[in-house]
């Protein structure tokens, strides 16, 4: 599992929930150096949201790196 925790070097967003009665944990990394963690499930769904809305594939859609 550790191998899919995103870094610097290979930027990306990174969810797991080990249980369904665990709290949900995810990770992101952007290759603009922004970084971000989140424990639970309603944080980790606001982490995945502003990710995608203004890291990662968002740059790309703005037309900047
Ligand atoms: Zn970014």
């Amino acid at each position: 599992m550790a191998d899919l925790t995103p870094t610097p070097d290979r930027p990306g967003l990174h969810v797991s929930k080990p249980s369904p009665s665990a709290p949900a944990r995810g990770s992101a990394v952007c290759h603009c150096g922004a970084r971000a963690t989140a424990t639970g499930d309603v944080q980790v769904k606001a982490l995945v949201g502003g990710y995608t809305a203004n890291h990662g594939p968002a740059h790309q859609k703005e037309g900047r790196k």
